[in-house]
Order: structure tokens, then sequence, then C-alpha cells
């Protein structure tokens, strides 16, 4: 027979654990992306799990999941891009989605801007300063705290997480564990929905200890390994050139920017439209 104290023990987690579930729709719709019904999404570093919504998809490491949770899933038409210099038209989308994406890179002010570029509205998420010394990923540059409607972006510096590891584990061990961290997500996110442009700031200069490697050879190759489509019909007519926002012409296997000169890969029918893949005639 159980102890009362047992008893008392097991009557709080079944409150607390009706607590967090009832905490979950709120705090799943101010964390989750809302995309509207019509008009182009784009979910740019989808990585694992590309939104359901997203009529393409963007990443720039197809060949190396060095900066990503688990391996990529690729289940839209595809475009290899930098989130720094977005290869699309100007209001292109009518949303865009960048969930744990913000946090990698090098220039969030560049990267931000690029968004509201080519984008009325979005979602942004990224894991806040708290979540960054507790569970840690060394590839991110930036401890990212919330002021107002802004994010701000702080070098890490020697800021470690040194138990992580354990904090992941428990994480991805404990279905308890998880369902606390979800209901308690303001805590550890920031999620921001914007509509026109949001605001970011930077204190300070990047300087990640390590990144993902960008080759471009092993990016074709694996592109062409790979079950891809690229985007065609009104998702084409989105591309530009990532340089000076030209427009593209189609050539064999390659697309070529008429303003520039530079042209770049398709591989398997995926755009590679990075300047590191970019030649001149
Ligand atoms: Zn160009």
């Amino acid at each position: 027979m159980a102890m009362p104290s047992q008893v008392k023990m097991g009557a709080r987690v079944l409150r607390e654990l009706g607590e967090y579930a009832r905490a979950l729709p709120a705090s799943d719709a101010r964390h989750r992306p809302s995309p509207p019904e019509s008009g182009l999404v784009v979910d740019v570093g989808s990585g694992q799990a590309p939104h359901p919504r997203a009529d393409l998809i963007v990443d720039k490491y197809v060949a190396d999941d060095f900066e990503r949770g688990s391996a990529l899933v690729i289940d839209k038409p595809l475009v290899v891009g930098d989130g720094h210099a977005l290869p699309f038209a100007d209001h292109a989308f009518s949303y865009i989605i960048t969930s744990h994406v913000l946090e990698h890179a090098t220039d969030p002010v560049v990267f931000a801007s690029e968004m509201q570029r080519v984008a009325e509205a979005g979602f942004i998420q990224v894991p806040g300063r708290r979540a960054e010394l507790t569970f840690g990923w060394p590839f991110h540059p930036w401890l990212i705290d919330r002021e107002g409607s802004a994010l701000v972006f702080c070098p890490r510096g020697e800021a470690k997480a040194p138990d992580g590891d354990y904090f992941h584990r428990a994480f991805t061990d404990s279905a308890v564990f998880a369902l606390w961290f979800a209901a308690h997500r303001d805590d550890w996110h920031h999620s921001v929905h914007w509509e026109r442009s949001f605001d970011v700031r930077v204190e300070g200069a990047s300087a990640a200890p390590q990144t993902a490697d960008l080759d471009v050879e092993l990016t074709l190759r694996t592109l062409n390994e790979m079950s891809v489509v690229g985007p065609t019909g009104a998702l084409r007519a989105t591309l530009r050139c990532p340089a000076d926002h030209g427009v593209l012409a189609d050539e064999p296997s390659a697309l070529h920017c008429e303003s520039c000169g530079r042209s770049y890969p398709v591989a398997n029918g995926v755009p590679v439209l990075l300047a590191e893949a970019a030649t001149t005639a």
C-alpha cells in the first residue's frame, strides 16, 4: 500500500499534468506559425520539419546536418539559398516561416531585413537566453533576449551550458519533462508573429566558434542523389538573383541573371541560388 506522502505526491503530479495540458492550446497558439489560408508560404531553414502549409522550402546546407537536430526532410519544392541573401522578388510571399533559424545567422539584422523584403508577414521562433544557457547549442553564435517587440542578439562569447547534454537527454527521455517544457514555452522560446515589419537588434559582433560547411560540389552531388523537386509555375516566378534581385533566365542546368551575368547551377531541378555557387561567363 502506498504511503500517504506518495499518495499526496501522486495527486500533485496528476493535478500538475492537468494544468500543463490545459495550458498547452494557448501556449501552442503563441508558439506556432499561423500562415494564411491563401497566398504563397515559404519555410526558410525548415530542416527536419517543414511546415505543412509551406509551398516552398529553402535550405542552405543540404549535405551537412551539423547544425540540425536530425536529418533533413524535403517534402516540398526546394530552393537552396541563404537567409542573408534570399533569392526571391520583393514581397513574393504572403508569409515566411523561420523557426529556429535566426539564431544560426551570422548577421541577424541582414537576415531579418531579407525576410521583411520578400514577405508581407511571418513567424519567427528562436531559443531564448535561458534555453541557450540550460540546453546549449554551441553552434549558435547568440544569446537572444526579447525586449518589447524586439529580438536582441548578444554574442554568446564564452557562455556555455555545461550540463546541456543532461537536459537534452531529460527532454528526450521524459514525456513529463517535455510536457512541462511545452506548457512553459514562454520561458524558453521567443516567438514573434509579425506583419509588415519587426525589430531585430544586435549588440556586438558574431563569432560563431564552428558552423556547418558549405561544399558546392557536394551540395550538387547530394541533390542529384535525393528525391527532390524544384519550384515551378508561380513558385518559379518568385526566383531572383540573390546578388542583385535580377530576373533569372533558364539555361540548360543553370539559371542566368540577366542584370549581373551570374549563373547559378540547377541540380535535379533544384536551383542552387548561393553566392558560393555562382559563376560568371
Ligand atoms: Zn544578378
